[in-house]
């Protein structure tokens, strides 16, 4: 694996090269995928998601140069998600953000076609199976991925000390001490969810990720929205590049069926 290798969201360095260092990309079980629903299988067995986040503890914000990042301390199973397809229970590592420049684009995953402004991404790993994050990440089983899609709407009153915390990590490689967040209150009401088996979205694209893909989107305001694009993918010393577009298209479904934790 090149796993150092150097990659982005631009012409030369964006989601059509990445299979040339990373030639998973051309895998059988990439994501992010177009979700059609009609298509997904209502499965009964599929039982309700619980999201057990009551006493996380965040620990920092920063700007890895593709996105902004929220991480936990995962010492234990205290903040988990458990139930939905899984087995065991899956721990809360970090969560992230993927946007565009206007309206019109942003999300990884799509339904119907269409995509919505933001995707949130939580990240989570199957402390029971594996000793490390780095271990699950490998393994087929070892993440499970909670998306959320982000609409335009009204102010999200609880998104505001996270947004408000971005100029904090405006550059590429900063990093800021973000205490007692609990990313519950960025969920929707409901829980209803698609599921299907996938990869990471950015490389080394490991398939290892078992997709949560939750149906009600959240809204946040265009002022919140654009604090994200204030952000750069360049560090301080760098001629400035806009943080925008930090997603990559849908890819191709090859055969996996998407299953629905709920009767369209
Ligand atoms: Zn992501």
């Amino acid at each position: 694996m090149t796993g150092q290798r150097s990659w982005g969201y631009g012409r030369d360095d964006g989601p059509s090269e990445w299979h040339k260092s990373y030639p998973i990309a051309q895998g059988n079980r990439q994501s992010p995928i177009d979700i059609v629903s009609a298509r997904a299988v209502y499965d009964p067995n599929l039982k309700p998601l619980i999201i057990s986040y009551e006493s996380c503890t965040s620990l920092s914000i920063s700007n890895n140069g593709h996105s902004v990042m929220v991480e936990f301390e995962d010492t234990d199973d205290k903040t988990a998600i458990s139930g939905g397809p899984f087995e065991n229970p899956f721990r809360l590592k970090q969560f992230h953000f993927h946007w565009g420049t206007k309206h019109d684009q942003g999300s990884e995953h799509t339904i119907d076609g269409k995509p919505f402004p933001c995707e949130l991404h939580l990240v989570h790993w199957n402390a029971r199976k594996y000793a490390t994050f780095g271990e699950a990440a490998a393994a087929p089983d070892g993440l499970a991925v909670v998306g959320v899609f982000l609409e335009i709407g009204r102010e999200h009153a609880n998104m505001n000390r996270l947004t408000d915390a971005l100029y904090m990590v405006k550059f590429k490689g900063t990093k800021a001490q973000f205490r007692s967040f609990n990313p519950k209150c960025l969920l929707p009401l409901s829980l209803d969810y698609w599921t299907y088996l996938g990869s990471l979205t950015t490389p080394p694209l490991n398939e290892s990720v078992t997709w949560i893909v939750l149906k009600e989107p959240i809204r946040i305001s265009e002022k919140q929205l654009e604090k994200f694009r204030m952000l750069l993918f360049t560090s301080e010393e760098d001629q400035r590049i806009q943080m925008v577009n930090n997603f990559r298209p849908p890819q191709p479904l090859k055969g996996r069926v998407v299953r629905a934790s709920f009767k369209a």
